[in-house]
């Protein structure tokens, strides 16, 4: 699966999908891949991303890519309960530098294994 994007930005997250970078794989399905978070913040803390370049934040999101996020949430939540979240897990994306985004490819972060509080901070 060569990324032609990561040929042009060196993005991270296309470096993983592309399988030039590492990460601990958890799940994929045709276009989404899910993988431990490097730094977790809880004991379950899984980032879904598009295989593809596709968007670099949920900003860009339309009627374009509805198939791609029903498969992200699908992914997400077969994870969810492979991981024993029984109990309840999070979705989180952040958009921009006020939620502290940090990597432009569009992710979300499934998190989970203990109480999330709310509202986050
Ligand atoms: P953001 O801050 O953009 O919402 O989320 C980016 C996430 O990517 C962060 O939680 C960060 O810990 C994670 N991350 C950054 N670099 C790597 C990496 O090389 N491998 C993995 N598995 N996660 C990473
Ligand atoms: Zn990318």
């Amino acid at each position: 699966m060569p990324v032609e994007e990561d040929l042009v930005t060196g993005c991270l997250f296309c470096r993983i999908a592309g399988g030039e970078l590492g990460a601990e794989k958890v799940g994929e399905s045709e276009h989404v891949l899910a993988f431990r978070d490097i730094r977790p913040v809880a004991p379950t803390h899984v980032l879904l991303i598009p295989k593809r370049h596709a968007a670099e934040s949920a900003a860009e999101l339309g009627a374009a890519h509805v198939e791609l996020l029903g498969e992200l949430f699908a992914l997400a939540a077969k994870v969810a309960k492979r991981e024993g979240l029984d109990s309840g897990w999070r979705l989180v994306t952040n958009v921009g530098p006020d939620a502290g985004q940090s990597v432009h490819h569009l992710h979300i972060h499934l998190l989970g294994g203990r109480k999330l509080g709310w509202p986050p901070g």
